[in-house]
């Protein structure tokens, strides 16, 4: 099933100073949320008691939860301690996430920094074998990581290297698709629908129909420069883009059940559930 919700508390979420944490969940499920993707760019730092008792919350309401690993993590580091780093991340990551009863962790694949592209994705590639048979190991296998497409020319992680990477894993590999990361990236790739449909059948022959289908997905409207990403916008942006609706028309055409969460500066619930919104209406007409 298509699965719609906002990364990280809103700022009209935060406005309501919820005491407990069932009232906010209440509250987004009220709204029409179908899942919260809980970050933890800033490093993993939720007791596991704490874990248990927000995903029951959450998990009581019908919202899935999923997880984004700290942004710290960079697989094609060649310095042992940050490569130790690296697993220790994902996996209190995947712990988190398996106490929230979530399925799915977005991860940042990381930045070449001094090295030549190439021999950066092969390390990289290497370390992240080495994740996914740990993460095997570890009793996770049934959870998903997700390597994400990533907003800045200098990082890791264009299409065809994320192609690369979900290659490389098993079934349990699926690909985060930021369209609004590749959109900065090309410095505004997406205009029609074809422009998001490209992507789709590049997906299809690359990782195949089952991952492509289950996909993870980032949508929000983004400010870039030359070099890429600069920061994210909200759904009033009308300069920057792109355009989620193209893509909602795609999702439904190809019978897509991708989770979709949003990252607007701010207004991620309300432009969530404006993709939602408009995905049903397309569906139903
Ligand atoms: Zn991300």
């Amino acid at each position: 099933m298509i699965k719609f919700g906002p990364s990280g508390a809103c700022e009209e979420f935060n406005a309501q100073g919820f005491k407990k944490t069932s009232d906010g969940a209440i509250w987004l499920k009220n709204k029409g949320v179908d899942l919260f993707e809980y970050s933890f760019g800033r490093g993993v730092n939720i007791s596991s008691e704490k874990a248990i008792a927000y995903g029951k919350v959450f998990n009581e309401n019908d919202i899935e939860l999923s997880v984004h690993a700290p942004y710290f993590i960079n697989l094609a580091t060649v310095e042992e301690e940050k490569a130790i780093n690296n697993i220790r991340y994902i996996e209190t990551s995947l712990k988190a996430l398996k106490e929230f009863g979530g399925k799915r962790c977005v991860f940042h694949p990381g930045s070449p920094l001094k090295l030549d592209r190439r021999e950066a994705m092969n390390i990289l590639l290497k370390s992240f074998e080495n994740i996914v048979q740990i993460k095997n190991d570890n009793g996770y296998k049934d959870l998903y990581l997700c390597p994400e497409t990533m907003g800045k020319l200098a990082q890791l992680g264009d299409l065809e290297e994320i192609i690369e990477i979900v290659n490389v894993g098993d079934e349990n590999i699926i690909p985060c698709i930021d369209f609004g990361h590749l959109n900065a990236r090309e410095r505004g790739l997406f205009k029609s629908k074809d422009d998001y449909k490209r992507v789709i059948d590049r997906l299809i022959d690359g990782i195949g129909e089952k991952k492509t289908m289950n996909m993870h997905v980032h949508f929000s409207k983004i400010q870039y420069t030359d070099k890429g990403e600069l920061r994210h916008l909200t759904f009033d942006d009308d300069v920057y883009g792109p355009d989620y609706e193209p893509l909602m028309e795609v999702f439904a055409d190809y019978k897509m059940t991708p989770y979709v969460v949003c990252e607007s500066a701010g207004t991620q619930t309300r432009d969530s559930l404006s993709m939602k919104q408009y995905y049903n209406n397309y569906l139903n007409k």
